[in-house]
């Protein structure tokens, strides 16, 4: 194995994500994931050659799933020794103002990833614990964070400033700093490439559909605008969260509810969204009911493009015109024709058509699903976050 790899690692709460990437082919080399971390019974799936290779066991904590890793790689391959390993790459979600860029790891800044965890406190605390691991684990490569909210650090403050007391936004860092951004940075660049035009020449809206979901607003390759903001909680309808939602419910629920915040916070990511319309978070299950009559479905699948309506209306004022594409991507955007014939049908009024066959058309590559006559190109390209963090990394280290 001649080519350069790196190694991404993506640590969540209880999970840790990974893969062996060849940035400059693509080739997902290795992949896996331990799960349950802190559980009565953990589980670590590594997959290799075409094999998937199973273990459940109890998981202590992320150094120990990290080492059972090392040891599957041992057991399993590819024998990472020889593997040209040059960097480690890590996803970490909140960077919040500090970080617009991929940066080396050093203790500084994973000191400053800790102090971000009040603006992420789902996300950056297992970042943290996944950091301090890999580092020991792997200590003769360079380890770089590459930042779920960096794509967003080129919006301007019409688009990032909340209308707070100032005071009170800078003091609590209070902000929209936009997530996803690795996933709409990817998808932008090959909507480019795939429509034939520099980067720099293209407004675009791309729309990131799948169990979280986001949309963003690209100038001239740039990312002007997006819908989630301080946290992954704001805009579009997702599978268990409420996006976008009147201030006034959390006072009216707290007061007349007797809900605590931490309770209303709970319901806002994690049991809303489709889940609290329909009973169901996942797009498949929705579109099953949707089949059998079920009301409450077909009204959550309404309010879901709903939504995303009023984000693609918005953001074609945002960039002055209509865009020269809009881009699906994701779980649901990827592989549900019948979201994307329902959004787009309803932006028949700006000339955007679909071409209903090439909609239908199921594919891992990047593609124009609209009609020859649309205003605006329709592309679905499918979104890989591990390589575009891979190829920031390999960038970073060179
Ligand atoms: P993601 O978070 O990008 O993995 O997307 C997860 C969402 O994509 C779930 O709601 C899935 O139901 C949905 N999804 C995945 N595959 C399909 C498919 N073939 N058809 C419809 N929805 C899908």
């Amino acid at each position: 194995m001649s080519n350069q790899t790196v190694l991404v690692i993506n640590a969540g709460s209880s999970t840790v994500k990974y893969q062996l990437i060849s940035p400059t082919d693509g080739t997902a080399i290795a992949s896996g994931i331990v799960e349950k971390i802190g559980e009565d019974l953990g589980i670590i799936e590594h997959k290799f050659g075409g094999h998937a290779y199973t273990e459940t066991l109890k998981i202590d904590d992320h150094g120990h799933g990290l080492r059972k890793v090392l040891e599957l790689f041992e057991q399993y391959g590819p024998n990472l020794a020889e593997a040209n390993v040059v960097a480690v790459g890590h996803r970490i979600v909140q960077g919040g103002s500090v970080f617009p860029k991929p940066t080396l790891v050093t203790d500084e800044v994973v000191e400053q990833i800790r102090e971000l965890i009040p603006l992420a406190p789902l996300h950056n605390p297992g970042h943290v614990k996944g950091l301090e691991v890999a580092r020991e684990l792997f200590p003769d490569v360079p380890h770089v964070v590459v930042f779920d909210t960096s794509f967003f650090q080129t919006m301007p403050a019409e688009s990032y400033t909340y209308a707070l007391p100032k005071a009170v936004a800078e003091k609590f860092s209070i902000r929209r700093y936009g997530f996803h951004g690795t996933s709409h940075q990817f998808v932008s660049n090959l909507a480019a490439q795939t429509i034939g035009k520099p980067l720099e020449e293209t407004d675009q809206i791309v729309l990131h559909i799948g169990s979280g979901a986001s949309v963003s607003a690209i100038k001239n390759g740039k990312a002007v605008d997006t819908s989630m903001g301080l946290t992954p909680l704001e805009g579009l309808v997702m599978g268990t969260r409420t996006g976008d939602i009147d201030p006034a419910v959390v006072f009216h629920l707290y007061r007349e509810g007797g809900y605590s915040i931490d309770e209303i916070d709970t319901m806002f990511n994690k049991q809303s969204g489709l889940k609290g319309l329909c009973g169901h978070n996942d797009f498949r299950e929705v579109l099953g009911l949707i089949e059998e009559g079920n009301e409450d479905a077909k009204v959550a699948l309404d309010v879901f493009v709903h939504r995303l309506l009023k984000y693609v209306g918005s953001y074609m004022g945002v960039l002055g015109g209509l865009p020269d594409t809009i881009t699906f991507t994701a779980g649901v955007g990827e592989n549900n024709a019948m979201v994307r014939a329902d959004l787009i049908g309803r932006l028949a009024g700006f000339g955007i058509k679909l071409d209903p066959e090439l909609n239908e058309v199921r594919s891992k590559e990047p593609r124009i699903i609209s009609a020859p006559d649309s205003t605006v190109k329709v592309l679905v390209v499918p979104t890989n976050e591990e390589l575009e963090i891979s190829r920031q990394t390999l960038e970073f280290v060179k």
